[in-house]
């Protein structure tokens, strides 16, 4: 990746008008993705001079910078507090200390990777999205339709909710990219997320039906999740084996939350 220019504003309006002003100007979070790219643009815009590095408790919710790197999120007592192991399970794995430290929340969520695991993870909570221009969108509206285009993430706010939320995946080695990653939670509705399909995080809907009608039909649910979402292909796994463990991975998930 290459840009003619840089700039480093201190405030959101300013980052905002360059980024909506040239179509070749591109937002820089940690640049651990977009590095990886050929791509010429005219001008970086580094936001990491606009405060957005932070993790706030308020008396509903939780709210999280969009600058705030993989790591604390990883490590921060107040977010191991209210989701337990649900978004650390889901970014520990990811290459690195190192790596994590630079990798922001804002890029993996904004860059809607179908390989991005903090996606399932999210998924489960009551969460939304505020960007600078369109202001609040709900998460799960974000990641399933790319609505929002040239505009800057700011930050994540997650209502806190008493009850269980898990984590878990399937690689074949560790940093490597996970093959699968499902997130459950239980705060009096039960959420399922399948990602890593190798597609963006999905809720299965007809399932989720099904285990909140009944909760002792883990079995059935975990089957109905494999059935209901489409898997695909790529290096480290095909379809068929995705669907497989679908099934063994939710049904463990579910087991944590409900007994
Ligand atoms: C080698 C490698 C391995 C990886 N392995 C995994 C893995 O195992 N599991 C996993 O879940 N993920 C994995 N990832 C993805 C990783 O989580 C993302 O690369 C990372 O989180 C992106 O964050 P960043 O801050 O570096 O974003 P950047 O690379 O800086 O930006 C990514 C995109 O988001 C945009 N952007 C960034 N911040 C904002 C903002 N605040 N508002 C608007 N737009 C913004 C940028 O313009 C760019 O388009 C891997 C990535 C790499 C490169």
């Amino acid at each position: 990746m290459r840009f003619d220019k840089f700039i480093r504003p201190d405030n959101l309006q300013t980052a905002l008008k360059y980024l909506q002003k040239d179509k070749d100007a591109v937002i820089l979070g940690g640049n651990t993705f977009l590095r990886l790219s050929e791509r010429k643009y005219t001008l970086g815009i580094d936001i990491s001079n606009l405060k957005l590095d932070y993790i706030k408790e308020s008396k509903e919710d939780i709210e999280i910078g969009a600058f705030t790197s993989l790591r604390t999120i990883e490590t921060d007592p107040i977010i191991n507090k209210y989701f337990s192991e649900l978004l650390p399970e889901s970014v520990k794995h990811l290459i690195g200390v190192q790596f994590r430290n630079n990798a922001t929340i804002g890029g993996a969520i904004y860059s809607r990777l179908g390989f991005s695991e903090i996606n399932t993870a999210l998924l489960v909570l009551d969460c939304e999205l505020e960007f600078e221009d369109h202001g609040r969108i709900s998460f799960n509206d974000f990641i399933s339709s790319p609505k929002i285009k040239r505009d800057i993430l700011t930050k994540i706010i997650v209502k806190k909710q008493k009850g269980k939320s898990t984590y878990t995946m399937m690689r074949n080695a560790n940093s490597d990219f996970s093959i699968l990653s499902v997130a459950v939670s239980n705060f009096g509705y039960i959420n399922i997320a399948v990602g890593n399909r190798p597609a963006l995080a999905k809720l299965p809907e007809k399932a989720m039906k099904l285990i909140n009608s009944d909760n002792s039909k883990l079995d059935e649910t975990a089957d109905l999740v494999a059935e209901e979402l489409s898997f695909g292909d790529d290096l480290r796994a095909k379809s068929s084996y995705r669907k497989l463990i679908t099934s063994v991975l939710v049904n463990r998930a579910l087991r944590k939350v409900l007994l």
